[in-house]
């Protein structure tokens, strides 16, 4: 791990997260790492907060693929990626000293709108009814118009994103080993007019979904990019693929995906 030794802490910047990152500094500096405050120089960038703090932190320096990312949780209680608890830094600092760690690989989805520039999400993209009326989508697999959609919306999540949003919502938890991304619905209609398949669906990371926006005057919907609103507001085409792109994350020994679901949810 001596490559590895130039650290990024990502918080938030209110006082205690403040105070907590300087205490995290100073345990990191204590056992001979070095920091940084620009994160494109770091070859481990580590959030502090929870899950959500951990995917600003990819997303704000950038989804770096020559780095690793690590969070630290403040709660004492892991998340879904947050493998570190802030009340045993010792416990972190040992691991990545003596390379007890794994390197782990979380898919990303890469979502292109009309002619924007393509962006990442880590956990999902979703995409709502701006007004109290329901809106029109058709859902393009490959070329085939698979069926359109009347409702709320749809979520289109990765493996690990498979376990936030989508799974409120009952879709799947997917196992991150597997290159694939998953459809789910947030509240078809269905009737004789319009008709979804009404269960969530995943598709191989070689696919290629494309969700048309019906320009019936609510054409104007809300979306995100995992905890980030999208501030584009008129929309068309939105074209989602499986990114080559992945997320390096750290991973304790014993501290499989199936570990952390067991241990969040069961
Ligand atoms: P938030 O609304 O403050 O928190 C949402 C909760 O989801 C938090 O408890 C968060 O954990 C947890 N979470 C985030 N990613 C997760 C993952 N991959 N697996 C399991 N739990 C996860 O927002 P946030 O903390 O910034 O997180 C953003 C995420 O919230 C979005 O990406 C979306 O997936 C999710 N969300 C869920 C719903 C819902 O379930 N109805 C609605 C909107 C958004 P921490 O407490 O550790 O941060």
């Amino acid at each position: 791990m001596t490559e590895r030794m130039n650290i990024y802490i990502y918080s938030k910047h209110d006082e205690d997260s403040l105070d907590k990152k300087a205490k995290v500094e100073d345990a990191l500096i204590h056992e001979g790492f070095t920091m940084t405050n620009n994160s494109k120089e770091a070859n481990i960038i580590i959030s502090i907060g929870g899950d959500g703090s951990f995917l600003q932190a990819v997303r704000k320096t950038g989804f770096r693929q020559n780095c690793l990312y690590a969070g630290i949780s403040l709660t004492g209680k892991h998340g879904l990626y947050c493998d570190f608890n802030y009340n045993n830094l010792y416990e972190m600092t040992q691991s990545i000293r003596r390379s007890e760690i794994e390197v782990r690989r979380y898919p990303l989805i890469e979502v292109t709108i009309d002619d924007h520039r393509p962006f990442y999400c880590l956990n999902e993209f979703s995409i709502r009814s701006n007004i109290i009326r329901t809106f029109i989508l058709d859902v393009i697999i490959d070329d085939l118009l698979f069926e359109t959609f009347l409702g709320d919306g749809l979520i289109i999540s990765t493996p690990t994103g498979s376990t936030a949003y989508n799974k409120s919502v009952k879709g799947a938890v997917v196992d991150p080993l597997l290159s694939c991304f998953q459809v789910t619905e947030l509240a078809s209609v269905n009737n004789n007019k319009y008709r979804t398949l009404g269960s969530s669906f995943i598709m191989g990371g070689e696919r290629k979904l494309r969700l048309r926006v019906h320009q019936d005057g609510n054409d104007f919907p809300l979306m995100a990019a995992d905890n980030e609103a999208l501030g584009i507001r008129k929309v068309e085409n939105i074209d989602i693929v499986l990114s080559k792109k992945t997320i390096k994350t750290v991973k304790l020994k014993n501290n499989s995906f199936w570990e952390k679901v067991q241990r969040i949810y069961l």
